[in-house]
């Protein structure tokens, strides 16, 4: 004590308050009878000895010389961050307990990473009890059963005592120092294992929901997003020392290995997913190959951690972090791209940072802590897995949406064609109207050449024949008479022989002409036989009434004064020849013209210009 004194009056007290540092003579036992319900942090109240050989014992430290180098910092955070140190770390904890009763206390290391934890409590019988514990140790060696390393104080009425702490640690060395009364600490029990049990239950739900989207959707987004979300749940739940023990084939597997290997595999499903969401290998093909190769390196990088954790941890941290940044700039890049999913992967990310740097600056003291506070990062992880399945939700909306414009692009497509179907069948109905229509006049002309006669424009041959078959059977049936008549042009030859034939053909037209405005019964039909030959058919007419009407035809030919002088006459006359075919008669059409042909010779050989009946002299 002696040589603190002077040591006082030194300029070593000005570089030791310059560096807020202090002796354990300044600090004094720390009274440990009035404890409410809120922990004591001890940062300010122990001293610590860094033991870079990691050679000391108890003995070393409790020895009066040892004693005088602890040192007494006045950190203003809740913990003493130590970083990648390979350097024991030695703590000496004064503790005085000044009531009138026992009391017992709980000192709390808030970290379960820490490789080694040993506590040195006194034993009441002047001795020491030891235990060793830590993350590579056993947890069945804690003092008290809990994910920290929690070591229980006893202390007897107006007692003292110098309990020591050790740590060592094979990744960064954080040491949260806690002093908590029993009641205190099981009431923070439950609340803090409610805190874990509510991110694990939001985790499995989010798992089963997604895995179930998977086997329902069969998309490798979904499994990829439950392969990250149940490496990360691992990570952190190994983070939060609520892990049991680690063993390989029965051999004990190094939990800080785990711990790191966890989170490289969280960490290589985070980019696997994030290049299947975010389509990368499409948006920012050359980056996407070296997101690819951050893959591999998580992959293979357990092996390293088994093999040399300690020597890397410190580079792990840092390529975790350079991880960090790249997906936080693929994110913008990939929103900047205007990339829907890029703005749901940006918010969840953010919110998983935002939650990261609260847990840091509340450890690092710049930050009070609450529930916010120290369980940041679980809150942001919670937020970001709900975040991100809830993109992942609203990706099923995108493509439900796509797909129901691509149906009502279908549709309209389909009501297109339809409509250009009707439209050109329309057409085509229209135009084979217009065409029927066109065929009909045609063949109606056609009907109409085919029966008449070209020169003349009166019925020809062929018209005859049809009518006279026509006429003759309903003669027969209904007993009726039938007249025929033949008629012809007198000395023709010579007609034609004289004014020439184009001459003997307009007087076959007036002729013609006048045959046909003469018959006045629409039943009768007057024909052109061929030639210079004339037939004219009367329907339920007698011989009296044919013979009157072929009469009118010879007078109204002469009446036409057509002159014709190569024949006696002097001008154009016709001769007739009648039969007739009675109602009972059964004879065929051809007998009938013959008769009445018959006749005509008759009537030529008479003298011509004159009408005779069949049967007559
Ligand atoms: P007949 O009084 O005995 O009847 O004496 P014909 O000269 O009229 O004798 P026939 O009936 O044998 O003569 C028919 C003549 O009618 C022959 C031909 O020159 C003429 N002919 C027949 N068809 C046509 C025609 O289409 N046009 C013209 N111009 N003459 C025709
Ligand atoms: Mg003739
Ligand atoms: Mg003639």
């Amino acid at each position: 004590m002696k040589a603190h004194r002077r040591l006082r009056f030194s300029p070593w007290l000005l570089l030791s308050l310059l560096l807020s540092l202090s002796t354990r003579a300044d600090v004094g036992y720390l009274d440990v009878a009035q404890l409410g319900t809120q922990p004591l942090s001890l940062t300010t109240h122990v001293g610590m000895l860094e033991d870079a050989a990691r050679v000391l014992t108890l003995e070393d430290v409790s020895s009066r010389e040892m004693s005088e180098r602890f040192r007494y910092e006045q950190v203003g955070s809740s913990s003493f961050a130590l970083g990648f140190t390979r350097s024991a770390y030695w703590f000496r904890l004064d503790v005085d307990n000044a009531s009138e009763q026992s009391v017992t206390r709980l000192l709390v290391v808030d970290n379960p990473r820490i490789s080694l934890v040993d506590a040195y409590v006194p034993d009441g019988q002047g001795g020491y009890r030891a235990w060793f514990t830590g993350a590579d140790r056993p947890q069945g060696g804690k003092a008290y059963d809990n994910r920290n390393f929690v070591f229980p104080l006893h202390l007897a009425a107006h007692s003292q005592q110098v309990v020591y702490l050790r740590v060592e640690s094979s990744i960064g060395l954080l040491v949260p120092l806690q002093l908590w009364s029993v009641q205190a600490f099981h009431a923070y029990e439950r609340e803090d294992y409610m805190a874990r049990a509510g991110y694990m239950g939001i985790a499995i739900a989010m798992i089963l929901f997604n895995l179930m989207l998977f086997i329902a959707l069969r998309e490798r987004i979904y499994l990829l997003y439950v392969t990250f979300v149940l490496c990360a749940v691992c990570a952190l739940t190994i983070k939060n020392g609520m892990a049991p023990d680690w063993t390989l084939f029965g051999l004990p597997l190094n939990s800080n290995v785990v711990y790191y290997s966890g989170a490289s595999l969280a960490l290589s499903g985070m980019l696997l997913f994030m290049r299947s969401m975010l389509q990368t290998t499409r948006l920012l093909p050359q980056v996407d190959r070296g997101l690819l190769a951050l893959v591999v390196l998580y992959l293979v990088s357990p092996l390293i951690y088994a093999v040399a954790l300690p020597q890397v941890s410190r580079v792990a941290i840092f390529v975790y972090l350079l991880t960090a940044f790249v997906m936080m700039g693929v994110g913008l890049a990939c929103a900047l791209k205007r990339q829907r999913s890029a703005y749901f992967f940006l918010a969840a990310f953010g919110l998983l940072i935002l939650g990261g740097a609260t847990t840091t600056l509340r450890a690092l003291g710049i930050l009070p802590t609450n529930a916010f506070t120290e369980d940041g990062l679980q809150i942001g992880s919670s937020l970001e897995m709900l975040l991100l399945a809830f993109a992942l939700a609203d990706r099923i909306n995108v493509m439900r949406q796509e797909k129901l414009q691509a149906q009502a692009r279908l549709l309209q497509t389909q009501e297109q064609l339809v409509e250009t179907l009707q439209h050109s069948e329309r057409e085509l109905e229209h135009r084979v109207a217009v065409r029927t229509e066109e065929l009909q006049v045609l063949n109606s002309r056609l009907e109409t050449l085919s029966l008449t006669d070209a020169l003349t424009g009166i019925a020809n041959r062929r018209h005859f024949d049809e009518v006279l078959a026509k006429e003759c059977k309903r003669a027969q049936r209904v007993g009726e008479p039938l007249a025929l008549a033949v008629l012809d042009v007198d000395w023709f030859k010579a007609y034609n022989d004289h004014y020439g034939h184009p001459a003997g053909d307009s007087c076959l037209q007036q002729i013609a002409h006048t045959l046909a405005a003469t018959i006045s019964r629409s039943t009768d039909l007057v024909a052109r036989y061929g030639g210079e030959e004339f037939v004219f058919l009367a329907p339920s007419t007698g011989l009296a009434g044919a013979q009157s009407m072929a009469e009118k035809l010879v007078k109204a030919v002469e009446a036409l004064t057509l002159s014709h002088e190569r024949s006696p006459l002097g001008h154009v006359t016709i001769s007739v020849g009648i039969a007739l075919m009675q109602s009972d008669a059964n004879s065929p059409a051809q007998t009938l013209l013959q008769r009445a042909d018959a006749a005509l010779y008759r009537a030529k050989s008479q003298g011509r210009n004159r009408v005779v009946c069949d049967g007559q002299a």
